[in-house]
């Protein structure tokens, strides 16, 4: 059994990190720190573009939309060099939206959206939360009634984070109100410019904000359903695999570690005391464990498999131990830990990010992409067995 990346896979690493260093301005840098890692500016942009340009947001996309046709662990190295650096990624519209219409889009859509997609000129936000449709998303009210050739839509949603910046929504409404809950929802590709539509802002802890999204009488051409009608539940969900393939919490934890250790090592800090060395030693036996899992987890995709229990496993257990670890950094390094970005004195990682503002972030992925407690409840009825 092999543990490692293949090769190749370590050689792109390498040779993409190179790449990178050859194109992150300090100007990049400085918009990406400024905004608080949220909002993207010219300068992000600008580099989507390249990226888009050069191959790699296309890298895992077949050859006939653009793509490299590169095997899924190519698209986790890229995500995995990526995060590790605190670079942002535009990651619904590449992880959620380009897939589900590379799958289920009419030629019409893919034409349209895809290309654009691919050279970092249109964005999505996604659209499914609703006040009282959180966990139980199939809940969901916002309503699209036809009407000849058009959809009108009214409803609320929330959470509907970077709409105030994207071009489109991908929202979920229910088509079918009279159908079971799950099998009443469609999916819809929504301007964010169309008539109707209010963008409120919804401020979030660790910075800048989300939004609470109105539907008044917005209409939209039939044309723009995402597959089938009524289907919408069954995209969603599968929708969910191709986020959880790419997407790998693990580099947060290494640029935590490593920035700990840089600075524990520099010159003139004073030697850790015992407990500073133990709890860094069982972060480095956490975050080995964890690279292992989320290996796995990615092969198995790459073997044509599809990890729900094992998915759900990482999800809980590296996120859990990014909040721990987050909050014996502050132990470890104390009052500086907790100095805003900008005021003098503050701690940052390796990527300019500050301990502050990530303790502020950490909550946010116990619940984002599924909350822990479903999770739990997953590995237990799927993994486990378990009848509920
Ligand atoms: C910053 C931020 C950004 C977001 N961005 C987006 C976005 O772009 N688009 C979008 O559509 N949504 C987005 N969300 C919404 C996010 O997906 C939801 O917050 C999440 O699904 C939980 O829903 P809720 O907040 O209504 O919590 P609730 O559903 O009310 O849950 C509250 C708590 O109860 C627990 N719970 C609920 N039901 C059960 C159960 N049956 N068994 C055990 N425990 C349960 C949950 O695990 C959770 O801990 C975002 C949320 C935040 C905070």
């Amino acid at each position: 059994m092999d543990f490692a990346y293949p090769a190749e896979l370590d050689e792109f690493r390498r040779d993409f990190s190179a790449y990178l260093d050859g194109i992150v301005t300090p100007e990049l840098i400085d918009e990406i720190v400024r905004s608080g890692f949220e909002t993207r500016g010219p300068a992000t942009v600008a580099f989507w573009r390249r990226l888009g340009i050069d191959g790699y947001f296309g890298l895992g996309w077949p050859a006939e939309y653009g793509g490299g046709g590169k095997s899924v662990l190519y698209l986790h190295a890229f995500n995995y060099v990526m995060a590790y650096r605190r670079l942002p990624v535009p990651v619904v519209t590449l992880n959620t939206v380009a897939p589900t219409l590379m799958w289920i889009g009419s030629e019409e859509q893919k034409r349209e959206y895809l290309p654009k997609i691919l050279r970092a000129e249109i964005e999505f936000s996604i659209g499914y939360t609703e006040p009282e449709a959180g966990t139980d998303l199939a809940s969901l009210q916002t309503r699209a009634v036809r009407d000849g050739d058009w959809y009108i839509i009214n409803g609320q949603k929330i959470f509907t984070t970077g709409a105030h910046q994207a071009d489109y929504l991908w929202l979920a409404v229910r088509t079918d109100p009279e159908a079971p809950k799950h099998r009443g929802i469609s999916i819809l590709i929504v301007p964010l410019d169309a008539k109707g539509i209010e963008v409120r802002p919804l401020g979030i802890m660790h910075g800048g904000h989300t939004n609470i999204t109105y539907y008044d009488n917005v209409r939209v051409p039939v044309s723009a359903l995402v597959g089938e009608e009524n289907r919408g539940w069954y995209y969603m969900t599968t929708q969910l695999d191709f986020e959880r393939v790419a997407i790998s919490p693990v580099p947060h934890l290494e640029r935590l570690f490593d920035s700990l250790c840089a600075a524990l090592r520099s010159e003139g800090a004073s030697p850790p005391d015992e407990w500073t060395r133990v709890t860094l030693a069982q972060m480095a036996a956490d975050i080995n464990v964890l690279k292992v899992m989320d290996l796995k987890t990615a092969s198995m995709v790459a073997n044509g498999q599809v990890p729900v229990y094992e998915a759900s496993l990482l999800k809980v257990l590296s996120n859990e131990a990014r909040a721990r670890m987050i909050a014996e950094a502050l132990q470890i390094v104390g009052e500086r830990a907790l100095v805003r970005a900008g005021c003098a004195g503050g701690f940052t990682d390796v990527a300019g990010d500050t301990f502050e503002r990530q303790l502020r972030e950490s909550p946010i992925t116990l619940f984002g992409g599924g909350s822990n407690d479903i999770q739990r409840d997953i590995m237990a009825g799927h993994g486990l067995g378990l009848a509920r």
